[in-house]
C-alpha cells in the first residue's frame, strides 16, 4: 500500500478556507519557520480512502470472531461510544471546579457503587489505567497494610504456575519474592503444597478464579482460610470476571483486594495497548490505604475524597481513564444486573459448546469438569508432523479467523487458549470448529501449508524478534 506521502501531489488541498475579512497580523520573522513543513498534499477524498484502506489491513472485533483467551474480546456496543462522546463527558477538563462537573462525579460515584455490588467489596478506586496497573496498586495496598502493622517480615507473595505474567511482575515490582505454587493434576491450587508454603513470611496470594485454564477452583474458601490463618491477604485477579458476574462474588469468597479489567468484562474496545481501566476494590479494613482521591457523596453533592489516612498515594494523573469509565457505566446500565448475569451464563455456555466440539479434534488437557468462559486445547500431537501451535494459528489467518491466545498459560505446551465470549452466535462458533478441523487435517496431510502460513494476509509471516529489535517507526 502507498504511504500518504507517496499519494501526495503538489498543489492538492483538502480544504480551502474562505478569504479572511479580518485585518492581517505580521508575525515577527523570528517566530517564522525557515522551511515549510513537509506535509502530504492530498484531497479530502485521498485522506478518506487512505485511512479506510489502512483500516482494512487490520483485523478487529468489528470485523470477525476474535477468540483471544483471557482477553475477553467481546462485541462492544456502539451505544457506549455514543454516551462517552457526549460533550458533558468529553469536553470537560480535569482542573475544572467540582461544582461544575457534578455529573461526571456522579457517574464515577455510581460506577464505584455498582462495582462494589458486583465484586462484593466495600470501597473502590477508579484510578488504575489497566489490569496490571490495578494489580500494582492492589499489592501496594497489601504491602502498606502489613507495614502499617509493623509486620515487616512478610516478603513472599504466592502465585500459581498458571498465573498471568503480570502477577509475578507485580509482586516483584512491589518488592516481594514471587513464590510459585504448582497446580495439581486437575489444574487447581495444590492445597497440600499451599499448607506447606504459608508462614509468617506470607504477605498474600494472587489468584485468578476461574483460573487461566478456565477452571473454577471450588476449594477457594479453604484456600482463603489457609492464607488468612497464616496472616496473609488474598488478591483477586479479575481478568476472568466475565465468567462469574452475578453468580459469585470475589468478596464473598474471601478475597481482600480485587481488580477489574473494565475494558475486558465491561466492553471497551481494547488491544494493542488501547485504553483500559483497572479499578480496584478492597474490604473495609483496607479502605484507609486506597489511592487518593476517590469520589464520595455528602448530601446531594459529590466530591473528590482525600480523607484516606494511610493512602499509598496517587497511582495515576487525575481520576483514571474517564472515557473508559463512561463506557463501562453505560454497559452496566444497559445490561442491568440480570443482563450481566446472563452475559456470564452465555459466555460459559459458548465456551463449553466449543470445548465439547473441539475436544473431538484437538486434545484438551485438564478436561475434568465443565469449563467456565474459556478453555485450553493443545496441538502438541501435531509436533510429530513438524507443526507447532504458532504454525497452526498462522494458518487460521488464511481462513479469516483471529487466532486464540497461544503459549499461555505456561503449564500447557503448544496450547491454544480459546475464549469465545457471550456475543458470538452458534453459527460463528460452528464455522470456527470447521476451520480448526480443516487445519488439523492439513497439518497431517500437508504440513508445509501451515509452516509457510499465512498466505493471503497483507504481510506474510513476520519475524517478531526483528520487529521488536529494529523498530522502524517513521517514513524516511
Ligand atoms: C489481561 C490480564 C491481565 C492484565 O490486564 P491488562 O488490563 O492487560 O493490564 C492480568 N491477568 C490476566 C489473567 C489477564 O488476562
Amino acid at each position: 500500500m502507498e504511504l500518504i506521502f507517496e499519494i501526495s501531489t503538489a498543489g492538492r488541498r483538502g480544504f480551502i478556507p474562505p478569504k479572511s475579512d479580518v485585518k492581517g497580523y505580521e508575525l515577527s520573522d523570528k517566530f517564522k519557520r525557515s522551511n515549510p513543513p513537509r506535509l502530504p498534499e492530498v484531497t479530502e477524498g485521498d485522506v478518506v480512502r487512505h485511512y479506510t484502506n489502512l483500516s482494512r489491513l487490520n483485523y478487529a472485533v468489528d470485523v470477525g470472531f476474535y477468540p483471544l483467551g483471557s482477553c475477553t474480546m467481546k462485541y462492544n456496543p456502539k451505544l457506549n461510544e455514543y454516551a462517552a462522546s457526549f460533550d458533558g463527558f468529553s469536553k470537560i477538563h480535569p482542573y475544572q471546579d467540582e461544582s461544575s462537573i457534578q455529573g461526571a462525579l456522579e457517574l464515577m460515584y455510581n460506577l464505584q457503587e455498582d462495582l462494589k455490588v458486583i465484586s462484593g467489596m466495600d470501597a473502590m478506586t477508579l484510578q488504575p489505567a489497566a489490569g496490571a496497573h490495578g494489580e500494582f496498586a492492589g499489592i501496594a495496598i497489601i504491602r502498606a497494610y502489613h507495614r502499617f502493622r509493623k509486620d515487616f517480615k512478610r516478603d513472599e507473595m504466592i502465585i500459581p504456575d498458571s498465573a498471568h505474567g503480570t502477577n509475578p511482575a507485580t509482586a516483584t515490582m512491589n518488592g516481594y519474592k514471587a513464590i510459585e505454587i504448582k497446580s495439581d493434576k486437575d489444574g487447581m491450587v495444590d492445597i497440600d503444597e499451599l499448607k506447606k508454603m504459608v508462614s509468617d513470611r506470607t504477605a498474600g496470594i494472587m489468584l485468578t478464579n476461574p483460573n487461566t485454564l478456565g477452571l473454577f477452583d471450588e476449594r477457594i474458601l479453604e484456600i482463603a482460610e489457609i492464607v488468612h490463618n497464616a496472616g496473609g491477604l488474598l488478591y483477586y485477579d479479575g481478568a476472568n470476571l466475565n465468567a462469574i458476574m452475578g453468580k459469585v462474588r470475589p468478596g464473598d469468597l474471601g478475597f481482600d483486594v480485587v481488580h477489574f479489567n473494565l475494558h475486558k468484562t465491561f466492553s471497551t474496545p481494547h488491544g494493542m495497548g488501547g485504553p483500559g481501566a483497572g479499578p480496584i476494590g478492597v474490604k473495609k479494613f483496607l479502605e484507609p490505604f486506597l489511592p487518593v482521591p476517590t469520589v464520595s457523596k455528602k448530601g446531594e453533592k459529590y466530591f473528590f475524597d482525600y480523607s484516606h489516612k494511610h493512602s499509598i498515594g496517587r497511582v495515576r494523573s487525575f481520576y483514571g481513564n474517564f472515557s473508559v469509565l463512561v463506557k463501562a457505566y453505560a454497559y452496566i446500565l444497559t445490561m442491568g444486573g440480570d443482563g450481566l448475569k446472563r452475559a456470564s451464563e452465555m459466555a460459559v455456555l459458548n465456551a463449553n459448546y466449543l470445548k465439547a466440539r473441539i475436544s473431538k479434534i484437538l486434545k484438551v488437557p485438564y478436561d475434568t469438569k465443565p469449563c467456565m468462559h474459556e478453555f485450553v486445547a493443545t496441538t502438541e500431537p501435531l509436533l510429530d508432523h513438524g507443526v507447532k501451535a504458532l504454525d497452526f494459528v498462522k494458518r487460521m489467518l488464511d481462513y479469516g479467523v483471529h487466532p486464540p491466545t497461544v503459549y499461555f498459560p505456561l503449564i500447557v505446551h503448544e496450547d491454544l487458549m480459546i475464549e469465545p465470549t457471550e456475543t458470538e452466535s452458534k453459527k460463528t462458533l460452528d464455522k470456527f470448529v470447521e476451520v480448526i478441523d480443516k487445519i488439523t487435517k492439513e497439518a497431517k496431510e500437508n504440513p508445509k501449508l501451515l509452516l509457510e502460513a499465512p498466505h493471503v494476509t497483507p504481510v506474510r509471516r513476520l519475524d517478531d524478534v526483528r520487529a521488536a529489535k529494529q523498530l522502524v517507526l517513521r517514513w524516511k
